[in-house]
């Protein structure tokens, strides 16, 4: 399982970014999304995307990131924490994926400044590249490069809608 941790997120700034966060995890092959906010709107928002869509990507939310990483490990799992302070993508994703094989991957993204904790309670630091940009990005390439394309081809099931693909157009099915 693949489950993302998304740190720092501020209510009145953060709402539009966190909703992408989500929604890029679920699509991406995510299981789920925790949130260390207690902010509602944000995951009644991704719930009702998963309610039309299916796929039971779950949110959670008002954790504490602490308590979820240890957690997290306890079980197993590792934890890769994004940052452009990290190991540059290319350069660890080898060892990433092998791990993947056999166990979760718990992806950590911020906001505003993550707490300095956070870089030694992961496994890995990395970088989409080291230059600042976007969570959104870095996650999905992160996703995309972990999982190899195989995210493509997951199935929702249990949504209320589908879409068959079409060259021009909208063509999108009741279930
Ligand atoms: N200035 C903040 C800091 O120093 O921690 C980061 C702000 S940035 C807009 C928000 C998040 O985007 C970061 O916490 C990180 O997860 C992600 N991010 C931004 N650039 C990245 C990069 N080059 N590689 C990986 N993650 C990145």
């Amino acid at each position: 399982d693949i489950v993302v941790l998304r740190l720092g997120h501020r209510p009145e700034r953060d709402a539009r970014v966190t909703t992408h966060v989500g929604l890029t995890s679920r699509a991406l092959g995510a299981a789920g999304m925790l949130l260390t906010s207690d902010d509602k709107s944000v995951a009644e928002s991704i719930e009702r995307v998963d309610k039309s869509w299916g796929g039971g990507f779950w949110v959670r939310i008002g954790v504490g990131y602490r308590s979820e990483i240890r957690k997290w490990k306890e079980s197993g799992g590792i934890v890769v924490h994004m940052t452009m302070y990290g190991i540059n993508m290319p350069d660890c994703i080898e060892h990433i994926r092998d791990e993947f094989k056999t166990k979760g991957v718990m992806v950590v993204v911020g906001a505003e400044k993550v707490p300095g904790d956070v870089y030694q309670l992961a496994d890995y630091n990395i970088a989409v590249g080291n230059q600042p940009h976007s969570e959104i990005a870095a996650l999905a390439l992160f996703l995309d490069w972990l999982q190899q394309g195989r995210e493509f081809g997951k199935t929702f099931s249990d949504g209320e809608l589908r879409i068959i693909p079409c060259e021009h157009g909208k063509n999108v099915e009741r279930t």
